[in-house]
């Protein structure tokens, strides 16, 4: 008998894992399981496009952030396939160590030529260019500002940072002035362009009309503005005129330029003393050079045409005609992110298996990710989608509220 083949040991005795096993979020997976299955990590069977194959099925595909089509375009994947042909499939280890690739400098000076700023910084991930702001700026007697829908990125860095977080009320500059005049602590105020959950956009000149008069460094997270908002795809801090004043701009590859990996954009001088004290740039392996090439392959793309926006938010205006005239109203936003609220977490969860029954992959999203009771079902746009995929969402949608006797108007069951 080897060691492998030896029974394992009951872990349950530690009070650690039992800890583990009784976390809420593990009940919530339970919850899951009372409707026939888990709504999340679902087996994806070929690229993500607006037909996937899932689980066997052929799937119409609402859930993707491929807004844009760019992960499965052909250049960016001959641009991936290049890259790693000629630098390999790795980097093997940290920038700090074992050096830059000409490829990493290539899409931060293509990054900071886009933004038309002096200065940019490439992560791994969105998830780790926000947590390296964060935990490299703040320091333990500072405040972070964060919308109440903040992502999770952003929260985990300032934890990371041990600096003291204050919400204030979702895209509400109002709150924001009144938590933060008087305050003499040194600080940040943190949006993003438009929301993950809820798709609906930041005021941002209001809110840097109140970071200029309470002396907070602004930071527009564009996870999800980048490619879907401005003229030419910059994101929401276009659309406001602030691409010049907002310190600190964050992005990821993963969404519309259809790679993996983030970016921190600001102020030369700024870039370069992160540079030198951000640990989760500094102590982790760099972007792979497949990644690299691919967000600089889309991010060309875009540049060049910037009609891919435009043809995204006809889509997307597509949508919410469609559900407008089945008197579904989601949350108003004009970004690729389509959330109706629909209320409780069993509904929502409902709401997403029925649609699911039918061939239809969307998003729950439920308690914490959202206040209990106001469980959301997200619908995300792609360019790809066509006419006859929208509609046929939308005319599920209608029957599966209908069969569930929910509002159309959102939040929760039809008064019986
Ligand atoms: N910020 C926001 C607002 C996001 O939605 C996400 C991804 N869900 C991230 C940051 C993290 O990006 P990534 O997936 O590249 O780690």
């Amino acid at each position: 008998m080897t060691p492998l083949d030896r029974d394992p040991p009951d872990r349950s005795r530690s009070p650690i894992i039992r800890r583990l096993l009784d976390d809420p979020r593990v009940a919530q997976a339970r919850l899951g399981r009372r409707i026939g299955r888990l709504p999340y990590f679902t087996r994806v069977e070929s690229a993500t496009g607006p037909i996937t194959h899932m689980e066997g099925r052929e799937i119409l595909n609402f859930g993707s952030n491929n807004y844009l089509g760019l992960a499965n375009d052909p250049r960016v994947i001959s641009a991936a396939q290049e890259a790693t042909a000629r630098w390999g499939a790795g980097v093997t280890g940290s920038r700090l160590l074992n050096g830059n690739l000409a490829l990493h400098e290539e899409l931060e000076e293509a990054l900071r030529r886009f933004y038309g700023r002096t200065g940019a910084m490439v992560f791994p991930t969105g998830y780790a260019a926000n947590l390296g702001l964060m935990s490299s700026l703040l320091g333990r007697h500072d405040r972070a500002y964060v919308d109440d829908e903040m992502h999770a990125s952003v929260l985990d860095g300032i934890a990371l940072a041990r600096a003291h977080m204050k919400r204030f009320g979702h895209n509400d500059p109002e709150d924001l002035r009144a938590q933060a005049a008087g305050d003499t602590h040194a600080g940040i105020c943190v949006v993003e362009g438009v929301y993950s959950m809820r798709g609906d956009r930041a005021p941002l000149r209001n809110f840097l009309d109140v970071c200029r008069s309470t002396k907070l460094a602004l930071v527009v997270d564009e996870a999800h503005g980048l490619g879907t908002a401005g003229e030419r795809g910059l994101g929401t801090v276009e659309d406001e005129g602030i691409v010049q004043d907002a310190d600190f701009i964050t992005i990821t590859f993963s969404k519309s330029l259809g790679s993996c990996g983030g970016a921190i954009i600001a102020d030369a001088e700024q870039i370069e003393a992160l540079r030198i004290n951000t640990r989760p740039f500094l102590f982790t392996a760099a972007n792979t050079p497949a990644s690299v090439a691919a967000a600089l392959a889309s991010l060309r793309i875009l540049q060049a045409e910037p009609h891919l926006v435009r043809e995204l938010k006809a889509r997307v205006q597509s949508l919410r005609d469609a559900l407008a005239r089945h008197g579904i109203q989601p949350i108003p936003s004009d970004g690729p992110i389509v959330s109706v609220e629909v209320g409780a977490d069993f509904d929502t969860l409902q709401a997403w298996r029925l649609l699911w029954n039918r061939g239809i992959y969307t998003n729950p999203v439920i308690s914490p990710a959202v206040p209990p009771g106001r469980g959301l079902l997200r619908m995300s746009v792609m360019r790809t989608h066509e006419e006859q995929m929208v509609r046929t969402i939308a005319d599920a949608c209608a029957d599966v509220f209908t069969d569930l006797q929910l509002s159309q108007e959102g939040r929760g069951k039809v008064a019986s």
